[in-house]
């Protein structure tokens, strides 16, 4: 238990240095979207007028989460569910995925949405984004260039477990018991923060969740990761008796 408090409280002093560095961030945020408004009376260009529409929408989403990442610093404490919507999984992942890939373009990496269509979940959207969207980044770093990235759901009685399963580099032994450490990294300066992690820990809490590492995910060929999420079940979830055809979204360069 002592270990489990120091933990929260580290991870406590990182949500208030998080709050800072989200305050820095906020006002030029708020700047780049003045600048794609005024760009938008500038011009009568479809294409401009969408790259504008679509930077002001990013921006607000980085706003979004700035502003999770302040609220959840101030509170100092867990979020209690009154926030949580009724959240739809899949999509949920879909979007993860979506985003991951823009960002890794010209990689042969193939991710797979094997979470069944209806699966809902009660949550908080933008932070499970940014739970899937960490994990997959993480599972595509520790990938080669045409590694598959691969995310199911597994129904248990009360809970629902999310696996993200990847055939990387996988983590060794040693490393094991520091991943949830704020800060612990092995990537290059400037490509790792280590708050991924710890971010992502954070916000399973928040659900009432639990999160476990397996490292190798394929013990025969020592090779890959699986994160495993448990997440509290809704009542009313709802499952297709059919599974639906895995989305598959190929990158190609
Ligand atoms: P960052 O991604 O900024 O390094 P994280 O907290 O997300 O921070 O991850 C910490 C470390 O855990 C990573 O640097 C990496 O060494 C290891 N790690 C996390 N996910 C994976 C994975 N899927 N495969 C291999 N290593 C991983």
């Amino acid at each position: 238990l002592a270990r489990k408090l120091a933990h929260s409280e580290r991870l406590a002093s990182i949500g208030r240095f998080a709050a800072g560095v989200a305050h820095e961030i906020g006002n030029p945020v708020t700047g780049i979207a003045c600048l794609a408004q005024n760009l938008k009376l500038e011009t009568e260009q479809p294409e401009v007028l969408d790259t504008g529409d679509q930077i002001v929408d990013q921006t607000r989403r980085i706003n979004r989460i700035v502003q999770s990442l302040v609220r959840f610093a101030h509170t100092g404490r867990q979020e209690g569910p009154e926030h949580f919507e009724v959240i739809n999984l899949h999509e949920t992942v879909a979007e993860a995925i979506h985003l991951v890939s823009l960002d890794r373009r010209g990689r042969q990496q193939h991710f797979y949405n094997d979470v069944p269509a209806s699966l809902l979940i009660s949550g908080d959207l933008q932070l499970l984004l940014q739970v899937f969207v960490n994990l997959l980044n993480n599972a595509s770093d520790a990938s080669e260039e045409a590694g598959d990235i691969r995310v199911e759901a597994h129904l248990q009685e009360q809970s629902v477990e999310v696996w993200i399963t990847d055939d990387g580099t996988g983590i060794p032994p040693e490393l094991q018991s520091q991943l949830f450490e704020p800060f612990f990294t092995t990537k290059e300066p400037g490509k790792g923060t280590g708050l991924g992690l710890p971010l992502v820990y954070n916000i399973i809490a928040q659900h009432y969740g639990n999160i476990e590492i397996l490292s190798p995910a394929n013990k025969k060929q020592n090779k890959g990761t699986r994160v495993v999420i448990t997440l509290p079940r809704l009542q009313e979830d709802t499952i297709p008796s059919q599974q639906p055809e895995t989305d598959e979204e190929g990158l190609s360069g």
